[in-house]
Formats: structure tokens, sequence, C-alpha cells
């Protein structure tokens, strides 16, 4: 292992996973305490063809989105310090594939995080344009609409986010290929990698010259293409790097 990565200057690239919003109070999926290592069921929320095809699977995910610990949680230390990194004056792109939006709200401007699998704050129709707030969408769940229809064509409303089974929107998937082909230091923090496409953005980056490291608890696919694996909690792990990087 070497740890001279940290004295590269260039630009850093940063994939992120629900392991770094475990510490603000949101689970992840397939972590030990994960949502889905706990009720496998509950993957299919995340699956397009049955939430198109089972009404009462869309009213269990709107419940779902009420409760969804995001609404009150609050960006942790790990958020925090990439934030720091873009203000100390490097050049940072986080490809994020959580929805929880904790990231802008640690001060990460908003245009250098790209969404690669949506966020849950806004809902769209599956059939025409109508785009509206998943707040709004709640209210009209908790007045009795248990699944609400598209008010202009009747359609099945979503949450805007990515569901298995969904094409990736292409401008975004764009930015994070540009993103992972320009990185210096490509950063992957608190994701499993089983994910794709957002996972192969790794290989991608240590294809195009970038140092690859790891901070994540558990084994990932991407391992083998890391120069540094770190396994300690990301809340502190990652502040500690950051100041390691800033101080080289
Ligand atoms: P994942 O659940 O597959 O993997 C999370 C990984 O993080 C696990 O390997 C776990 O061991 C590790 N981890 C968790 N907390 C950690 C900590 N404090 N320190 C070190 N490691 C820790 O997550 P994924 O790879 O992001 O894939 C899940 C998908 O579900 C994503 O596409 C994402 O969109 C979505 N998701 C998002 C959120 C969110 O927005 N916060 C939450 C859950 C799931």
């Amino acid at each position: 292992m070497t740890t001279e990565w940290r004295r590269r200057s260039g630009r850093i690239g940063v994939l992120t996973g629900a392991g770094i919003s475990t510490d603000s109070g949101i689970p992840d999926f397939r972590g030990p305490r994960g949502v889905w290592t706990k009720d496998p069921i509950a993957e299919l929320l995340s699956t397009f063809d049955a939430y198109l095809a089972d009404p009462l699977l869309r009213q269990r995910s709107w419940l779902a989105r009420r409760d969804n610990p995001a609404w009150r949680a609050e960006p942790n230390a790990a958020h925090t310090a990439l934030a720091d990194l873009e203000l100390a004056g490097r050049a940072v792109t986080i490809i994020t594939q959580n929805i929880d939006r904790l990231h802008q709200r640690a001060g990460s401007p908003p245009h250098r995080v790209i969404e690669i699998h949506g966020n849950m704050f806004e809902v769209v129709c599956v059939e025409c344009d109508f785009e509206t707030s998943m707040a709004a969408t709640l209210e009209r769940v908790a007045a009795g609409e248990a699944d609400p229809p598209c008010p202009e064509c009747g359609g099945v409303l979503k949450a805007a986010t990515i569901m298995f089974g969904q094409q990736l929107d292409s401008r975004t998937i764009t930015k994070a290929v540009s993103t992972a082909e320009t990185s210096d230091i490509f950063l992957a923090v608190g994701s499993s990698l089983q994910v794709e496409p957002a996972a192969s953005m790794c290989a991608l980056a240590v294809d195009n010259g970038a140092d690859l490291v790891i901070v994540n608890a558990e084994p990932t696919p991407y391992d083998g293409l890391a120069t540094e694996i770190i396994r300690d909690p990301i809340g502190t792990a990652l502040p500690r790097l950051v100041a390691e990087i800033l101080a080289d």
C-alpha cells in the first residue's frame, strides 16, 4: 500500500453511497443493519416494474417516503469534510448514489454534486412531463389519496429517484463519466459498489490514471483496483483523510 497519492495536486472525484449517511441516522441498504439486510422484500420498493404494476406497493412506498429519516437528518462530519476540501480550493466533484441531499446541505456546491440516482425530494410522472415536490405529494397522501395519480394525465407518480430497471439520465451519466475520467484521486466512500453503472466509475477512474481510495467497512468488488483501502468508520476516517490531503 502506498500513501503517496495524498500528494497528488489535481482533481478529486468522490463516489459516495449510503454508508456516508448512516452517521446521520439514515440506514444503508446492504450493510449489517441495512434496510434490505433486515427486510429483503423492501428491495421491491426500489424495483421499477413492481412499482408500476402494484398499487399496494406504491401505497407502501409513499408511506416509506413519509417516514424516511432523511427529512430530519443533518449532514455529519464526513459530508462536512468533503465540503471543506472544496472550500480549501481543491477541485472536488461528488458523484453521489444518495438521494438525501446531505452533501449540498453540508456546503458542497450543488453544481459540484452529481445525483446519479436522483433525489427523494422531487416527484415525477412516469407518463408525462409533470413534476412536483415530494412534500406536496405527501400532503395529498395525508389527505386520503393513498396512491395519488398525476393531476395532469392520471399516470403513476414516483419519487425522482432511479429505481432498479430504470435508465439513468443520460446527461447525468455523461457528467459522472467525465468526472471519473479526469480525476487524479478518486475516493469511493460508503458504498458496497454493487450497483452498476455507478460502481464502474471506480474502474474508469483507474483506467484513466487515478489513484482509487476506498473507504468502506466491508469488502467491495473493486478492492483489487484500489491504491489504499480504509475500513475505519467513515465519520472519523474521512475527516482524517481530508486533513492529510490538505496537509500534503
Ligand atoms: P449499500 O447499502 O449497498 O452499501 C453501504 C456500505 O457502506 C456497506 O458496505 C456498509 O458496510 C458501509 N458502511 C455503512 N456505514 C458505514 C460507516 N459508518 N463506516 C464505514 N462503512 C460504512 O449502499 P450503496 O452502495 O450506496 O447502494 C445502495 C443504493 O441505495 C444506492 O443506489 C442509493 O441510491 C440508495 N440508498 C440511499 C440512501 C441515502 O440517500 N442516504 C440510503 C440507503 C440507500
